[in-house]
């Protein structure tokens, strides 16, 4: 068993970006911006808010975060995103989620120019996505794709089954997964006999938010396993969706919780914002 050390390569990344963030500066003057909304106070919010913002820093970008209250009109959101669609110094607009009730979801990422959507979020990005083309990716998967990538595990052909289907993680991992000529099977809380298609797979890729999903009767001997799930234990430990300590001697590759995936999805999300100040700085020239 080999642990996919998301950690490790999420720096290198880093490092990567920060490099390329100062010849971006050095050859066009151009520093990448990146502008979060943050609306509300739930304090994973605010945490991931705060560490992609210190990412940021170390990176040499230039960030600014949105604090907006919890009763905030939809206008107001998509006034401001109108904004920072036009600010020259804004490459990447991030909508932090889960939003209030009352605001439609789908209204605000919608809103977001599609060049600045450094999330992958925007319905332009996600046909992108379906259809092969080059865009912005949802950070997490695409973080996966990169971890994957390092230890020369090649999708193709491979039976890979993703657990969770949601637009953020499950969907774009599937599409990704898909476009590397896996063969790919979508499970979600409807799915009958999850064992059964768990079984089957090469590759588990799960993020559903649910401790101990995957258990080790339910994976076959030197299966390759991609945590993404990130729960809190009643007494205060971030784990994955997967039981770690008995299903990890089975596996041939596995990702830690935390320090697989989690990582990987701040790198990219300053690997997106540089891609957009690439594209934005060609476009200015
Ligand atoms: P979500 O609630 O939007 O979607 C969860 C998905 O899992 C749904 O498709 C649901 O049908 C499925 N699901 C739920 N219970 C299930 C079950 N018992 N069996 C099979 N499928 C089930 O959540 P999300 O935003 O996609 O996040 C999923 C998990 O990934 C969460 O733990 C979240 O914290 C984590 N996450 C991690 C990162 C990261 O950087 N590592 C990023 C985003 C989300």
């Amino acid at each position: 068993m080999q642990i996919l050390d998301g950690k490790a390569l999420a720096q290198k990344i880093e490092e990567k970006v920060t490099l390329g963030a100062k010849e971006l500066k050095v050859k066009t003057g151009r520093v990448p911006g990146l502008a979060v909304i943050l609306v509300g106070h739930d304090p994973a919010s605010q945490a991931y808010v705060g560490m992609k913002k210190k990412a940021c820093d170390r990176a040499g970008f230039y960030s600014v975060t949105h604090e907006m209250p919890d009763d905030i009109s939809q206008d107001a959101i998509l006034k401001t995103i109108e904004m920072m669609n036009l600010n020259p110094n804004i490459d990447g607009i991030l909508i932090q989620l889960p939003l209030p009730k009352h605001v439609d979801t789908t209204k605000i990422l919608e809103v977001v120019a599609p060049s600045k959507d450094v999330d992958g979020f925007h319905p332009y990005n996600v046909g992108r996505l379906a259809t092969g083309l080059d865009g912005f990716v949802p950070c997490t998967p695409l973080g996966v794709m990169e971890l994957l990538a390092e230890y020369n595990i090649d999708p193709k052909g491979k039976n890979c089954c993703v657990v969770g289907a949601s637009n953020i993680v499950g969907k774009p991992m599937a599409a990704l997964l898909l476009n590397a000529n896996a063969t790919v099977e979508i499970c979600h809380i409807f799915t009958d006999d999850l064992k059964k298609h768990t079984l089957a797979a090469d590759v588990i890729l799960v993020g559903a938010g649910v401790i101990n999903l995957i258990r080790e009767d339910m994976v076959k001997p030197d299966t390759i396993i991609i945590d993404i799930g990130i729960n809190r234990t009643p007494d205060g430990r971030l784990v994955g969706d997967v039981d770690y300590d008995a299903v990890a001697p089975k596996t041939s590759y596995i990702t830690p919780v935390p320090g697989g995936v989690g990582p990987m999805t701040i790198a990219m999300l300053l690997s997106n914002t540089l891609k957009a100040a690439q594209i934005h700085a060609q476009e200015e020239n």
